[in-house]
């Protein structure tokens, strides 16, 4: 499934950044993409793009995944040159230290490090030191405030990480913002799918990429609005459990190379999912099963809840090391993902009625 294709554009796709706010540039390489394989194409004011398959057919079905990455912002910066940041998402300051930034300016990319202080200056109740919010800062080798503001650099600016795809061990790769560049991936090449084996659906498939979900869910908010979708079917990533430190007991047992996860939530219609679950069983696609208490924490809160409730499931690839520049996903997960959408949707009917009961 993962043609030469597929893996070019998946490259490429996780290359690019796209932090939350700013998904333009990502956005247009999943358009170009996508746009061979759909009737049309859209965008709204803050960036979320969709294609569409069958268009104007009154019984609207979604897939959805979100564009943005995590970020952080330039939030101060001290006389003596030193950048402060605040997130943009949930960037993880743990992982800060040591680590090479772009930082995206008016007049361009600016290269910069995430300092840190030598082991050997650490000393006394310094020894054990750990970053924090308060204590990382990013340094461009500037001497002063007004040298770093020459280069382009202002308070808002925004700054990623560049570590990019590599394949490990054959069957996985790792990079950063796979979280949740996959989804956006596996939509595009569910669109491909339908595309190429001719298959033909009796509603209007919505293929979307939404924008800002890292900061809470809001370009999926907007979309659900705008298209009044009759049912949703969202990607996403979760976690692998089975690596140090994490106590699958609380997180839920979830391993690479098991297949795609299916979530247990209120907002997560049982009637949708049940439906993903025959659609695996007939066509021996394996997946795992995810509680989750409340809310799932992705876009498939947004749409449950939207215009008086979309039936709304929850597909997700697991990873390990979420959130930080070496996410982790297995390449079977990802063939399983798409097979499994492209499975659900053709066991979905124009007007097909998902409520719970009737009376
Ligand atoms: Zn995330």
């Amino acid at each position: 499934m993962i043609d030469k294709k597929s893996k070019k554009f998946l490259k490429e796709y996780l290359g690019n950044a796209s932090p939350t706010g700013h998904e333009t540039k990502g956005q247009e390489l999943w358009l170009d993409y996508i746009s061979p394989y759909v009737h049309e194409w859209h965008t709204d004011v803050y960036g979320t793009a969709y294609g569409v398959i069958n268009p104007g057919k009154k019984y609207k079905v979604v897939i959805e995944s979100h564009a943005d990455e995590i970020s952080w912002y330039v939030n101060y910066i001290s006389d003596k040159g030193n950048i402060h940041v605040i997130r943009n998402g949930g960037s993880d300051q743990t992982i800060a230290a040591s680590r090479r930034v772009n930082i995206h300016t008016p007049k361009g990319i600016v290269r910069g490090v995430f300092g840190w202080p030598a082991i050997h200056v650490r000393k006394g109740k310094d020894a054990n030191l750990a970053p924090t919010l308060e204590n990382i800062f990013i340094d461009v080798g500037a001497k002063d405030k007004k040298e770093v503001e020459e280069l382009g650099i202002h308070v808002g600016c925004v700054i990623t990480y560049d570590d990019g795809y590599e394949e490990i061990n054959k069957k996985c790769f790792i990079g950063r913002a796979l979280d949740n560049r996959l989804g956006g991936y596996c939509i595009a090449e569910v669109a491909r799918k339908l595309f190429e084996e001719k298959i033909k659906l009796p509603y209007s498939l919505y293929v979307v990429n939404s924008v800002q979900e890292e900061v809470g869910l809001h370009g999926a908010t907007m979309i659900a609005q705008t298209i009044r979708p009759d049912v949703a079917i969202i990607t996403d990533v979760t976690h692998d459990t089975s690596t140090p430190l994490i106590d699958a007991k609380q997180e839920g047992d979830v391993r690479l190379g098991l297949g795609p996860a299916l979530t247990y939530a209120p907002s997560v219609h049982r009637k949708l999912l049940q439906l993903i679950e025959e659609a695996a069983q007939v066509n021996n696609i394996p997946f795992q099963r995810v509680a989750s208490s409340r809310s799932t924490g992705t876009d498939t809160d947004a749409f449950a809840y939207a215009n008086g409730g979309i039936p709304s499931a929850l597909i997700s690839i697991p990873l390990r090391y979420m959130h930080t520049t070496v996410e982790m996903a297995h390449f079977e997960d990802i063939s399983h993902l798409i097979n499994l959408i492209s499975a659900s949707l053709q066991q979905i009917k124009s007007g097909h009625n998902f409520k719970y009961f009737d009376r």
